[in-house]
């Protein structure tokens, strides 16, 4: 799936993240949450990340020249933590000659903690070849603002737990406001995400946020836009063996309540 992610300065989309699924045997779709944490303990979320980039490539290459349309792909720890991610992505890029200004990578807080100086080493190495990052899930951790001061990201992603209930939240508004202007002093650009209402959407304009994304400005949707491919294609096997381990899971977790 692709979600809008919106400029606040002239409401133009300035790119979209590609949202992953899974198509189980039968047309059951299983979202990310039942999925990856599984995959992460079990190490096939490596060939998830590496299949996610590269059908995103391909299909950053498959659009018409007038829909320069620019993607964000999440990547997990383990994805990042694998070099040949690196030739990946370069092969890729050499080969379909999309423009690695067209890629954001999105990586989170706890990923990039677990193993900060090779994160940080992998990170540096894609940027180098043009990519961007964003840090996504910011505010989540324990020690946010210490640790995005050596971080080499160009974008902070709010976590959305803290925008959903912005209007009525007042603490909420003070830690907004001071990860919007840490990231500014920064250097980087502040991104809000799970923007669900005009006056959410109102509010974060006033505390002077660069992008957002969220319900309001628009749900995630099979293709980028209308006259796009929707991107569908088989895990190559992946989602077999997923399936039955999410189907050893269930009744374990049925029986603990
Ligand atoms: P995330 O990266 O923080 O993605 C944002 C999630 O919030 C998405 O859920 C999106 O559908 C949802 N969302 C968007 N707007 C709103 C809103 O206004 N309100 C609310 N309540 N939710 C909104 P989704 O697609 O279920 O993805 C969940 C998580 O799974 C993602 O969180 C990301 O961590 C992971 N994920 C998704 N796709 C991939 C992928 O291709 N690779 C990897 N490694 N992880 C992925
Ligand atoms: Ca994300
Ligand atoms: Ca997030």
């Amino acid at each position: 799936m692709f979600q809008p992610i919106i400029r606040v300065s002239d409401g133009s989309v300035s790119h979209y993240e590609a949202l992953i699924r899974m198509q189980g045997d039968g047309d059951r779709i299983y979202l990310p949450d039942e999925f990856i944490p599984l995959a992460e303990r079990t190490g096939l979320i490596r060939r998830i990340d590496f299949w996610v980039v590269d059908k995103a490539i391909d299909m950053l290459a498959s659009l018409p020249r007038e829909h320069p349309v620019s993607l964000s792909i999440n990547l997990s720890s383990g994805g990042l933590q694998d070099p040949s991610i690196i030739s990946l992505v370069r092969r890729k890029l050499d080969m379909t000659f999309v423009s690695p200004s067209r890629i954001t990578f999105e990586i989170t807080e706890t990923a990039a903690v677990s193993s900060f100086s090779k994160t940080r080493e992998m990170v540096a190495r894609l940027r180098a070849l043009g990519c961007s990052f964003a840090l996504d899930d910011f505010g989540t951790g324990f020690s946010s603002f210490n640790y995005i001061k050596n971080f080499p990201v160009d974008y902070l992603k709010i976590d959305g737990t803290f925008i959903v209930n912005l209007i009525d939240d007042p603490t909420d508004q003070v830690l907004v406001k001071s990860m919007i202007d840490v990231g500014h002093t920064l250097g980087k650009k502040v991104i809000a995400e799970y923007v669900e209402s005009p006056g959410v959407l109102d509010l974060l304009r006033r505390f002077g946020v660069d992008y957002v994304q969220g319900y309001h400005l628009g749900r995630p949707g099979l293709s980028p836009t209308s006259d796009t491919p929707t991107m569908t294609a088989s895990l190559a096997g992946l989602a077999a063996p997923l399936e039955t381990m999410i189907g050893g899971l269930r009744p374990r977790l049925e029986a603990s309540g």
